[in-house]
């Protein structure tokens, strides 16, 4: 079980609101990512669900049981924190076990699902170490060990892998999406790193100032994103937004702006004129035919396999990217050519996806 809902959840530190009316089911073994950029509240959202910051307003559920007021011991949780918060004293065998001997298990129970788990996460060889002996690594996975062995309803995750290097975050990424599938518990999982959301989550939700912006599959929040905040957050570069006014030719739309005109299929419902486009530097080919952007390439990245290539566009700027070489040099007019599928629309004001 850890079937989670949320529903309207206010979190008010005096005059700042962290957490605004965010309304979120989760259902039972999900890998939910909380993502956004810092300062959003995801880490303030996941401590209520802790117990650990009391809503303002709002409730809490997990499983069908109300816990908005019940004591953070009591709620089948268990979190694992950004800085791992382990007793420096104790070994990792005793680190692991602590929950086990708070609710006051018998030894025997106790030694034996500290070695099971030791076990899954590889920790067996290092039982009788100290934290401050062990890699990064290797207290990240002592920290997950002392939330595995407690058997949760769901894990609430934040941050877990943001003091690891990269390589080791990669590598550990994969063994969390590994014993997610293992355990089958619900994970929610805060993040402000894209790359974890998308290769980690079943769905991802978007936070912007305590606001949810959206919540989807990874593939529907880079592909529909339902505002130019959601997708100018993710990718690497980002979607490429820019203003621009839509007119009518010969019974089909046009986006127009200096140096650009991005014909954008049927879209009768598209009533605004004044616009934000829309479209990832993936999407953006050069020298291909009927060009829609004419703009003058500036700088090139070298990413090995890729390349990006940064242009301006009228005064717009914007990014494409592509297989390496792009046969592109800085200072080079080139016309850059898109599909009408691929661009994207949003209200100039409120960022809303428009169509
Ligand atoms: P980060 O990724 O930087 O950790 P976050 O998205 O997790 O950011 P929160 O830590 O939830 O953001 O903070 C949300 C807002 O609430 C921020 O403006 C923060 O300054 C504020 N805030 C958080 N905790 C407190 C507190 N105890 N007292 C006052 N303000 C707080």
């Amino acid at each position: 079980m850890g079937h989670i809902r949320i529903r309207g959840a206010t979190k008010r530190f005096g005059a700042v609101t962290a957490v605004d009316g965010v309304t979120l089911d989760i259902a039972d073994g999900e890998f939910l990512v909380l993502l956004g950029p810092s300062g959003c509240g995801k880490s303030t959202l996941l401590r209520a669900f802790a117990g650990l910051a009391p809503l303002t307003a709002g409730q809490l559920e997990l499983d069908g049981r109300d816990i908005t007021h019940t004591p953070p011991r009591e709620r089948d949780l268990a979190m694992v924190f950004q800085s791992y918060a382990l007793y420096p004293h104790l070994s990792v065998e005793r680190n692991i076990g602590f929950p086990l001997r708070a609710r006051r298990e018998s030894r025997k129970d106790v030694q034996r699902k500290v070695g099971e788990v030791a076990a899954s996460l590889e920790l067996s060889e290092l039982l009788q170490r100290r934290p401050r002996e062990l890699s990064g690594g290797q207290r990240q996975r002592v920290a997950l060990g002392r939330a595995l062995v407690r058997d949760p309803g769901a894990f609430l995750l934040d941050e877990p892998l943001s003091n690891l290097d990269a390589k080791l975050r990669a590598s550990t990424r994969y063994e969390l999406v590994e014993l997610h599938r293992r355990l089958g518990t619900t994970f929610v999982y805060v993040t402000h790193d894209q790359v974890e959301a998308m290769t980690m989550a079943t769905r991802i939700a978007i936070l912007n100032q305590g606001r949810l912006e959206q919540v989807g599959t990874p593939a529907e929040v880079y592909d529909e994103p339902a505002s130019a905040f959601v997708a100018g957050f993710l990718g690497s570069p980002p979607m490429n937004l820019f203003p621009a006014t839509v007119v009518s030719r010969g019974g089909e739309l046009v986006a127009v702006a200096p140096g650009l005109e991005v014909p954008l299929g049927h879209r009768g419902e598209l009533t605004d004129t004044e616009v934000v486009l829309g479209i990832r530097p993936e999407h953006l080919r050069p020298h291909g035919p009927r060009p829609a952007l004419h703009g003058v390439v500036q700088l090139l990245e070298n990413l090995g396999g890729e390349e990006i290539a940064h242009l301006t566009v009228g005064s717009a700027r914007l990014c494409l990217r592509g297989p390496r070489p792009l046969g592109l040099e800085p200072g080079d007019e080139v016309g850059l050519a898109t599909e009408p599928a691929h661009v994207h629309v949003f209200h100039h004001t409120t960022g809303r996806r428009l169509r």
